[in-house]
């Protein structure tokens, strides 16, 4: 009986060889010709950002790496060189580093950057040999002449999905105070210029039943 029981259950495991995979492949991989589409908030690798006129954004202030909660920021800053700033105002980020074996991509060093200067790309398809690669200097995080992230020897590129590296957050927050709806509060990005609000950031969006006030009408700070 027992041995009939076990084949039953060979009998079984054969039959199933045979059936459509409940699983797929897994797409993004490097051989993959094709990746799946990512949500458009979807939390990558990061970029330091630089305005339209090259000079940087990140002003050393180290607030990034106060709120980290996986401590995977470090940042040094330093003064202007007067002669040849990198940042407008006082100080610039020296060092800048992030260690993408602890990063949980929480995004929370994103809303803390008082200038936008650290964003994330969507970028997660990336692997590591050694600790070093891992942890991402200034020098690889900055954006390129074109605004654009670098591609690094270990990250898996595909055309157009470095665009829009920061289009998670366009910082109109309509959630907040109704006066600052529809008004960018983003600065303009080498390559890019101001980013337009999204939709539903803006009270020129009518065709939703929540749309929200217009800002010239809503200082009695009534929301709806
Ligand atoms: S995304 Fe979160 S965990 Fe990663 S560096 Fe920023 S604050 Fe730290
Ligand atoms: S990335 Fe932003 S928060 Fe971090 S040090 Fe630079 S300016 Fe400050």
């Amino acid at each position: 009986m027992g041995i009939f029981s076990g084949l039953d259950g060979f009998k079984m495991t054969f039959g199933k060889l045979f059936d459509d995979r409940v699983t797929g492949e897994y797409k993004g991989g490097r051989n993959d010709d094709e990746k799946r589409d990512k949500p458009v908030r979807m939390h990558g690798r990061h970029v330091l950002n630089r305005y339209e006129d090259g000079m940087e954004k990140c002003i050393g202030c180290e607030l990034c790496a106060g709120v980290c909660p996986a401590n995977c920021i470090y940042v040094r800053g330093a003064d202007n060189p007067i002669d040849d700033p990198v940042s407008p105002g006082e100080r610039y980020g020296f060092v800048y580093e992030i260690n993408y074996l602890r990063c949980i991509h929480c995004d929370l060093c994103v809303e803390a950057c008082p200038t936008q200067a650290i964003t994330e790309s969507k970028m997660f398809e990336f692997s590591f040999e050694n600790r070093q690669d891992a942890i991402y200097t200034k020098a690889e995080l900055v954006v390129d002449d074109d605004g654009l992230p670098q591609h690094l020897p270990w990250e898996d590129w595909r055309p157009g999905e470095d665009e829009h590296t920061s289009a998670w957050m366009r910082a109109t927050s309509p959630s907040g105070a109704a006066e600052y709806v529809g008004k960018v509060a983003w600065s303009g990005e080498l390559g890019y210029g101001v980013r337009a609000p999204e939709r539903g950031q803006t009270a020129d969006v009518a065709d939703t039943a929540d749309a929200p006030a217009a800002a010239d009408d809503a200082h009695g700070g009534g929301h709806h």
